[in-house]
């Protein structure tokens, strides 16, 4: 199966060739550890293991590698603002280092919540300020570079394709404009590779160097760490849309630059989570994180659930309502599953044996569907149409119950919103427990609506939980409920 992804540089859609067949090599920006991550960090995240689950499906050797940044000076392009690291440490009474481990457990934590699968290699940039050097030392030979202020800039004036993949029109990039004045930068689009001469009086993360004792720029740790462990070249960059104009122009111009060579063929970057109250970002603080959602009471998958059903690259709004619709609509998919399954076992049929087993071929109406599903996800990862298929095949009646059970479980390997575990019987405890609550909840929202005489409302609810089977009885001492 050809896969089609949008490739940013160049700005259209591509069937994915990979250098070498069969394998997909790929770089992700990783988080900055001074903080923990927003619900629209993981959303990217989600997005990138949607990506590698797609490659993993149809079968290729996945090269997936991510870096922490645990310095809390690179988060920012120019050496302006307050060192986060620094003032999250001051806040937490901890040193810099205690504060990069605490938010990157937390981080993993998250992924794992999330069904997001660990990349092969995570790299911290703490750990490769020696391959940093070594990069700069490249650019250094080959004149990319000038001493000015104590700092070592990239001098962008020589990097003819400078801004190709922001398209970025060199002619009209001013002095000034949107990038902070720094007097000893001959052009605003110049960056730091290597600094010595920091505002940061207290800087606790310092190393030796060919100039002198400092820290490395924001940029070269991507460059540095992704061909360390996938080489000069390789298939795919991923990210967040923000990195298209600086971060990653940056990183293109001094990783070319340095080998000489084109680097990254693909360019893939996910489109923002948005709020109705603004951007979500880590340093204006007030954001949300998954940790609040579940004491909001809603499962970790019930978020990946929302993701899914926007396109990546199109920016997705978040409101409450909107996660309530994803959490009732996993809830029905996984009672539906449940149900199959069930079915399958009184049919006497196995199911829940290994996906693809030879055990579990597939009829005709089984394979349109599954193929149908593979369309999608081959499309530019449409994940939206994809989920939707899985819908329709766990509704269509022509096709047996246990064949159902296997087509969720095979797309799941995808999408996993927990429809596998649910299809090989192995959630009862943690469904009946998250059934309960929910089938708690919405009788409160049942009794509200006939407070309130809005008893089409009601009516829907007693009739959603009825095609669940759950039963209600009214009676003096309210609602009581029974499985049917
Ligand atoms: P950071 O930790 O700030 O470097 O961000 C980690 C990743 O999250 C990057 O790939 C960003 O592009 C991405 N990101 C930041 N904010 C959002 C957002 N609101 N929605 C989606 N992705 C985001
Ligand atoms: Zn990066």
């Amino acid at each position: 199966m050809k896969i089609r992804l949008y490739n940013t540089l160049g700005r259209e859609l591509q069937v994915f060739e990979p250098l070498e067949a069969g394998t997909a090599r790929m770089y992700a920006c990783g988080p900055t550890v001074y903080n923990y991550a927003h619900i629209g960090n993981l959303r990217t995240y989600v997005f990138e293991d949607l990506l590698r689950r797609t490659f993993s499906y149809f079968d290729y050797t996945v090269e997936h590698v991510m870096n922490v940044t645990d310095v809390g000076h690179l988060t920012d392009d120019g050496d302006e603002g307050e060192d986060k690291m620094i003032k999250s440490a001051r806040e937490q009474g901890k040193s810099v280092w205690d504060i990069a481990n605490h938010f990157s457990d937390a981080f993993f934590r998250d992924l794992e919540k999330l069904n997001i699968q660990m990349p092969e290699v995570v790299c911290k940039a703490t750990d490769h300020i020696e391959d940093m050097i070594g990069l700069i030392k490249r650019l250094e030979e080959r004149g990319y570079t000038y001493l000015a202020g104590g700092n070592l800039y990239f001098d962008v004036a020589k990097f003819e394709k400078y801004g190709e993949l922001a398209l970025l029109d060199r002619a009209k990039l001013q002095a000034g404009a949107r990038v902070e004045v720094d007097v000893n930068k001959r052009n605003p689009q110049d960056f730091v590779l290597w600094f010595t001469n920091s505002k940061f009086d207290q800087q606790a993360m310092q190393w030796d160097s060919p100039w002198g004792r400092g820290y490395p720029g924001w940029h070269i740790e991507c460059s540095a760490m992704s061909m360390r462990y996938l080489g000069e070249q390789f298939d795919i960059h991923l990210g967040g849309v923000d990195h298209i104009p600086v971060h990653h122009t940056n990183e293109i111009a001094q990783s070319e630059a340095a080998t000489g060579k084109p680097w990254v063929r693909y360019w893939i970057h996910g489109e923002f989570l948005v709020m109705t109250g603004g951007k979500m970002s880590k340093s204006a603080g007030g954001f949300i994180t998954l940790e609040s959602l579940e004491e909001m009471g809603y499962h970790p998958l019930d978020y990946r659930y929302f993701c899914l059903g926007g396109h990546y690259r199109t920016q997705l709004q978040f409101t409450e309502d909107s996660l309530n619709a994803a959490r009732a609509a996993r809830h029905n998919l996984l009672d539906r599953v449940r149900r199959l399954r069930n079915e399958a076992l009184q049919n006497g049929t196995s199911v829940g044996t290994a996906v693809g087993s030879a055990e579990n071929e597939l009829g005709d109406g089984a394979q349109a569907h599954l193929r149908a599903f593979e369309a999608a996800v081959a499309e530019d990862l449409n994940i939206p149409k994809a989920l939707a298929e899985l819908w329709q095949s766990l509704k269509d009646d022509s096709v047996s119950a246990q064949e159902r059970v296997e087509l969720a479980s095979r797309m799941d390997c995808i999408l996993a919103i927990g429809v596998g575990t649910a299809a090989e019987g192995a959630d009862e405890a943690e469904a009946s427990q998250e059934d309960v609550a929910e089938i708690e909840a919405l009788i409160a929202e049942r009794n509200e609506a006939r407070t309130s005489r809005n008893f089409a409302r009601a009516d829907e609810i007693r009739d959603d939980l009825k095609e669940r089977g759950v039963v209600l009885e009214d009676g003096p001492e309210g609602t009581r409920w029974k499985r049917g």
